[in-house]
């Protein structure tokens, strides 16, 4: 191959590192043309430096991985200095070795060097046949516009290349977020900032993508993120298992841009659709925070995981205080607009992301506080009735302060007695109403110690 170095000494010091038995070294003009290679060359696919001079990279990958390939030259090295990515080699006998290669371009070279990974690409792949050819991209309705914010998509492969075509197809329209490998993207996806729709490649070490997927079905929190399989013929898939364990759609690999964005508009804008009917059926009306229902259905979450860590929950009943009187002075009106700011309020004191409050119905509200104990239940809540009395709305016909106040009830489980969450929201309440009946404006905590009779003697404010 030709010798196109600007000295002698470049020359020599590149010849010394290439005669090493490196693993796959070579030197690539910015097209993919190779000016250099090592002897693993050789070794690994059969072909002499001279077979290889002046072919072009491209030409010896798999079909399906073709255009991803070039993609690398037409696109990626242009922008980015430092890739890698895995694709399919032809060797001289006509098979193919996976390899996983890391790129360093300088000027208008690349050093590359590869790495072999056959051995654990096959053993982590079931093969199986093709049986169904399903197109289901069947939604052909214009809903994105009704999508303002930006949708986040989680995109799961093993190969950097794939995930880097994904990423530059969707950056300009998405927020992406990349994971090679399965464990970390079902921490992602059970976060507190899951993906709006995943693409999920199928053949991965460790664990592949029907797994990932049926474990996505089965978690409360992330059944409802739509997965479309990421799949190449050769890799078989068997379209018809991957949707019947719940995906909704599939993407054939090499991958078509233009096909991958229709198809993500359209299932993004189902999702978005679903995710604001849903938020209509969580969110009450008039405050804008969470529901009756949608606290429910968290409590019910939260004490099962807190039963199976051992940790302790705790709730907050919170009741306006005198608030007949409030109407009664104020009307109905100045009634509504004051459940509001109190709601408000109630919900930005509240510090930790996994906290909840909700409108309980009328002038109550609720907060679940997980992992949180008594001592610091007691807590927030004395920082919930002082950020209320600190709104100073008045209220001149209260009998208890001049301004909006409110009584807490506080819980908090036994995380040794099962049972003791069984009646959290009865004992809140029960607090609670020792908090009215001990003067109001200040908090009460239920104690399992004492006696059922005068159960809440801990109002600790007068
Ligand atoms: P206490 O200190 O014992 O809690 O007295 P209270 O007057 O707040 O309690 P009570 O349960 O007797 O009255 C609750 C009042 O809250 C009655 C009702 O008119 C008012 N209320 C309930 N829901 C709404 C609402 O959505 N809007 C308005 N404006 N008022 C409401
Ligand atoms: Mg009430
Ligand atoms: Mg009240």
């Amino acid at each position: 191959m030709e010798d196109f170095f600007a000295t002698n000494n470049q020359q020599q010091i590149i010849n010394r590192i290439f005669s090493l038995n490196l693993g796959l070294l070579c030197i690539l003009d910015i097209d993919g043309w190779f000016k250099k290679v090592n002897i693993s060359w050789k070794k690994t696919f059969g072909y002499t430096a001279e077979e290889l001079s002046e072919t072009n990279i491209v030409d010896y990958a798999h079909p399906d991985d073709r255009d991803a390939t070039a993609f690398v030259f037409s696109e990626l090295l242009h922008t980015s200095h430092r890739l890698t990515f895995s694709n399919r080699f032809r060797s001289k006998d006509g098979s193919y070795r996976y390899i996983d290669w890391e790129f360093n371009r300088h000027d208008n070279y690349a050093y590359v060097a590869g790495t072999d990974i056959t051995h654990t690409k096959l053993s982590s792949a079931g093969l199986k046949e093709v049986r169904k050819h399903l197109d289901t991209n069947q939604f052909h309705s214009d809903l994105e516009h009704l999508c303002p914010t930006r949708q986040k998509i989680l995109v799961v492969d093993d190969s950097p290349l794939n995930t880097k075509i994904m990423e530059t197809a969707l950056i300009e329209d998405y927020e992406v977020v990349i994971s090679h490998n399965g464990i970390e993207a079902l921490a992602i996806c059970n976060s507190n900032d899951p993906p709006d729709l995943i693409l999920l490649d199928i053949i991965m070490p460790e664990i592949d993508g029907y797994e990932i997927c049926r474990r996505l079905n089965r978690g409360a929190k992330t059944k409802d993120i739509p997965v479309i399989f990421l799949t190449s013929l050769t890799e078989t898939t068997d379209i018809e298992f991957g949707l019947m364990l719940g995906a909704i759609d599939y993407i054939t690999k090499p991958f078509s841009i233009p096909i991958i964005k229709a198809k993500i508009k359209n299932h993004l804008a189902l999702k978005y659709y679903q995710d604001t009917l849903k938020i209509n059926t969580d969110v009450d009306q008039l405050t804008q925070i969470a529901n009756r229902r949608h606290f429910d259905e968290t409590m019910i979450r939260e004490v099962k995981k807190a039963k199976r860590s051992g940790t302790i929950l705790s709730i907050l009943m919170i009741d306006i205080d005198h608030f007949k009187f409030y109407n009664d002075t104020y009307g109905h009106l100045e009634g509504d607009s004051c459940l509001k700011k109190v709601a408000t309020a109630l919900s930005n004191n509240l510090k930790r992301p996994q906290d909840l409050t909700a409108r309980w119905g009328g002038e109550e509200f609720a907060c679940l506080l997980p992992n949180t104990n008594t001592k610091g239940a007691q807590n927030v809540a004395e920082a919930l009735r002082e950020a209320i009395q600190n709104l100073s709305i008045p209220h001149e016909s209260s009998p208890v302060s001049d301004v909006v106040t409110v009584s807490i009830g506080v819980v908090s489980s036994n995380p040794m007695d099962e049972n003791s969450f069984d009646n959290l929201l009865k004992c809140a309440d029960e607090a609670l109403y020792q908090a009215k009946k001990t003067g109001r404006n200040r908090i009460a905590t239920w104690h399992e110690d004492t006696e059922a009779l005068e159960p809440f003697i801990k109002a600790n404010r007068s």
